[in-house]
């Protein structure tokens, strides 16, 4: 799971295999699963705030991928001047990410795959544990500022 290229390597062809419409809960899960670098970047700060609200709103919310997709475009600007912050806050990384990972993914058949993205993402989501209040917090906010 660390930073390794295999992992990229995997998921890169996932990507592939998966094609544009099926991809969004997949790099949620992988994004939020590999939060390493430079935690003081504000491209990283954000990339974990987002990936990680969207794993909030599909796995708590139901929010269905196709939603998702419309609503992570513009979730910063939806999101942020209601918190009145500039930028989002740095997120402390779990140091367990969680048990399934691209490899399980890689490993299932093409029917299982739906069904191992989504105990992916769920098994990250949960992962994040100490960080679920305030997640949840922006996802409230970004279900409102969409009228649900
Ligand atoms: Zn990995």
């Amino acid at each position: 799971m660390s930073t390794g290229a295999v992992c990229w390597g995997l998921f890169s062809q996932l990507l592939a295999e998966l094609g544009p419409e099926a991809t969004r809960l997949a790099t949620d899960a992988y994004a939020a699963q590999h939060p390493f670098g430079r935690e003081d970047d504000r491209r990283q700060r954000q990339s974990v705030a987002v990936h990680l609200t969207a794993l909030c709103l599909h796995v708590e919310n139901r929010v269905r991928e196709k939603q998702l997709r419309r609503m992570m475009t513009s979730l910063s600007r939806l999101v942020l001047p209601r918190l009145e912050v500039p930028e989002w806050p740095m997120l402390a990384s779990p140091s367990d990410l969680g048990q399934v990972t691209v490899g399980d993914v890689d490993r299932a058949g093409p029917e299982e795959r739906p069904q191992v993205i989504e105990e992916w993402a769920s098994s990250v989501w949960a992962a994040w544990a100490e960080e679920h209040d305030t997640v949840r917090g922006w996802a409230a906010l970004a279900l409102s500022a969409y009228g649900r």
